[in-house]
């Protein structure tokens, strides 16, 4: 992110949240501006708890990158992503939160208040609640991004029912992928995975399930290596690692399912994490260090949807709120 930062907020409901535009102390710093982060902070600032959200890189997380998002509550035509994230956002910024365009790159969680330091400053915090997610591990193929949302997805929960009667092509050998690929075949014409090797890491259960499951057909030792189209996929370019040969397969839609990676390199160190490096909770939302939370994808490896994310946020707030006001009375 451009050290030239953009500071939005204190939506103007109170003079308490005038005043926080200029204070570095606040009562809860959250680090992340996906639907978890944003909820957080419209419950947080609701309760005055003088609150800023560090966007990260991509304001508004993941769902910027998607186009439509048809299963999220309330919106009975769907609605695109990046105008969800947007009225999350405003919704935020109305009771006060400040919000900060900014990366964080380094957190020192060994006293408090605890300091978070962006490119532009260093801010101060009572309590922490990290919403930094999880990304989607990509393929590496140059063709990817160009694709991205316009037949290349990283979600076949959200995009699946986008791929009424297409040939699809699920890449990936684990629980995701075999998921995914049953999934998809209740909309697909056919599925095919692609794996790099000849075995599937996924669970007997599901693997027993796709086997049997005449939609879903296999590519072992193969890769992707190309995806060609116009205006959306039209063929993918698929490489035996083997023989080296190349085919090319017809298809309208790829779903990426290669695993994900938490984005939790600057907490390393300092909190508890799984062998994945996703963080590691206890009393729902608690992290390792007391005053410090986490919600959404971050920790969630399992559900990763929009609203679960939104809901995780919802929770570690009304912590937040809970310790930060039991700590002004001095009860922590
Ligand atoms: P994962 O278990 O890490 O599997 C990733 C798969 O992608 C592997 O098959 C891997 O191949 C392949 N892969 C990785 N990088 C690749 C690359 N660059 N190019 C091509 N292929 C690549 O990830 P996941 O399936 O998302 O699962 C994550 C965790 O969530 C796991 O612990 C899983 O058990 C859990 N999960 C559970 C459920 C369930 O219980 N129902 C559902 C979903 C996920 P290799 O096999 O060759 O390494």
């Amino acid at each position: 992110m451009s050290n030239n930062l953009s500071i939005r907020g204190g939506g103007g409901e109170d003079d308490e949240s005038e005043n926080s535009l200029h204070s570095k102390l606040y009562d809860v710093i959250i680090i992340g501006s996906g639907p978890a982060g944003y909820t957080a902070g419209i419950y947080t600032s609701r309760a005055k708890l003088r609150t800023l959200i560090i966007s990260g890189t991509l304001p508004g997380g993941q769902l910027m990158t998607t186009s439509e998002v048809d299963n999220y509550p309330g919106f009975p035509n769907g609605i695109f992503g990046p105008e969800l994230m947007m009225n999350m956002r405003q919704q935020a910024e109305r009771f006060g939160t400040v919000i900060v365009d900014d990366e964080v790159i380094r957190v020192d969680f060994q006293k408090r208040p605890f300091i978070i330091t962006t490119h532009g400053e260093n801010y101060e915090a009572e309590s922490v609640l990290i919403c930094t997610g999880a990304s989607p591990r990509k393929l590496g193929i140059k063709a990817e991004q160009q694709f991205a949302g316009r037949g290349v997805s990283y979600c076949a929960t959200c995009d699946g029912p986008f791929f009424k009667g297409e040939d699809i092509i699920v890449v990936g050998g684990g629980d995701t992928a075999i998921e995914e690929a049953t999934f998809l075949t209740k909309f697909g014409k056919s599925v095919r995975i692609v794996h790099r090797r000849d075995s599937l890491r996924a669970s007997k259960i599901l693997q027993e399930k796709a086997f049997e499951n005449p939609k879903i057909q296999f590519l072992w030792n193969s890769v992707i290596s190309d995806i060609k189209g116009s205006n959306k996929i039209g063929t993918i370019v698929v490489r035996d690692i083997n023989s080296e040969k190349e085919q090319k397969i017809p298809a309208g839609g790829l779903f990426v399912a290669i695993g994900h990676e938490p984005n939790t390199a600057i907490f390393n160190g300092q909190l508890e994490m799984d062998d994945k490096g996703y963080i590691l909770l206890k009393n729902q939302t608690r992290t390792s260090i007391e005053g410090v939370f986490a919600a959404g994808d971050v920790h969630d490896y399992r559900y990763r949807q929009a609203v679960t994310a939104a809901g995780f946020g919802c929770m570690a707030a009304l912590d937040v709120e809970k310790w930060v006001t039991e700590r002004k009375r001095g009860g922590n």
